[in-house]
């Protein structure tokens, strides 16, 4: 399963999902809703994530990314200008 916005993209792994439904829980702007029929969590209005990134660290079944496309194009930015790379990544 995979929502995206303008500005978040949300992926939930489905097959991991344990239904411990902590996403809604932590998730203060309401963005996930619990699909009954799937019996997973889904990312109803990714459009209201602020990035907070509290999903992404109490699910129990570490099923969820969150990526910012702003952070993905610096993150393809400093890994062509060399910096922000690990060492041994260089290699
Ligand atoms: S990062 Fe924060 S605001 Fe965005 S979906 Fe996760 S808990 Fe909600
Ligand atoms: S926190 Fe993770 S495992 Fe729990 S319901 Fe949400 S997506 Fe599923």
């Amino acid at each position: 399963m995979k929502t995206v916005s303008k500005q978040v993209d949300i992926t939930i792994d489905s097959e991991k999902c344990v239904g411990c439904r902590m996403c809604s829980k932590v998730c203060f702007e309401n963005v996930y809703q619990w699909d009954e029929e799937n019996k997973c969590a889904k990312a109803k209005h990714p459009e209201d994530c602020s990035l907070c990134f509290q999903c992404e660290m109490y699910c129990l079944g570490n099923c969820i990314e969150v990526k910012t496309v702003t952070g993905q194009f610096f993150d393809a930015f400093y890994r062509k200008s060399g910096r922000g790379v690990d060492q041994n990544e260089k290699a």
